[in-house]
């Protein structure tokens, strides 16, 4: 029998407030993402109904269809893989990007944001696992092109983020939260930017990278329950 949308919201809070807790940190320390992808605009009503005010989206398509449907007051993440020939048409709808995952992505969303009169907040997602099947920078990567995206202009880089390679046990993903933490802690020291943003953490895995140290957690299911696209059926 599946929850309400608003019994889920409840439950995750919960569950981040007590997460958070044992990591001797406050539960307004983290911020949830509603992760909306697949799910309809009336379920992202439901939850803004319930206080909700961030809900990410992570397909251009999707998004720019829905979000023009739903009260401005709400707050727009892209958490996606963006490709560069979308940035004009998903930049004036969101104020943040979860994954910025190269130095060529991170100039041209600059220079289009430039054109727009904006200044989107970005996550630099890192590839802390090797992961050979997912985006991001390798740290070396970063290392190196850190301070010429530090120097984009209209680009308001909150700090670092990441997806760990799945696995049933969350516990599995522990290592790599504390390495991107670890990294980020790295690069403050040697840019003297403070790099305080940490995006990481999912609905099977948001509790450890709370403990962690995540500053924005990306929930999807947890909260609007199972995506129909996201697995084969049974
Ligand atoms: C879909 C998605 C999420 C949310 O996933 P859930 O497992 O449903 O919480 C978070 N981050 C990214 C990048 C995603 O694509």
């Amino acid at each position: 029998m599946a929850a309400s949308i608003a019994e889920n919201l409840e439950l995750v809070r919960h569950r981040i407030a007590a997460a958070a807790a044992r990591a001797g940190r406050r539960a307004d320390e983290v911020e949830l993402v509603a992760v909306s992808k697949t799910f309809p605009a009336e379920a992202v009503r439901e939850a803004a109904g319930c206080g909700q005010a961030i809900f990410g989206e992570s397909r251009v398509q999707e998004a720019a269809a829905k979000i023009p449907e739903l009260p401005g007051r709400l707050a727009w993440h892209f958490i996606g893989h963006l490709q560069k020939n979308k940035i004009r048409k998903i930049l004036p709808l969101c104020s943040t990007f979860h994954s910025v995952d190269s130095l060529d992505l991170a100039r041209q969303i600059d220079r289009i944001a430039d054109e727009l009169g904006l200044f989107p907040t970005v996550y630099l997602e890192v590839n802390v696992a090797g992961d050979a099947a997912k985006f991001g920078f390798s740290p070396e990567g970063l290392r190196c092109d850190l301070e010429a995206i530090l120097s984009l202009g209209r680009l308001q880089t909150a700090g670092l983020m990441t997806i760990p390679p799945f696995t049933e046990d969350p516990e599995d993903a522990r290592e790599h939260f504390a390495a991107l933490r670890e990294f980020r802690d790295e690069l403050a020291e040697r840019t003297g930017t403070p790099l305080t943003g940490l995006s990481m953490g999912m609905s099977h895995d948001f509790e450890v990278a709370i403990e962690e140290g995540a500053t924005s957690v990306r929930v999807g299911s947890a909260i609007f329950g199972r995506r129909r696209a996201a697995k084969p059926a049974g």
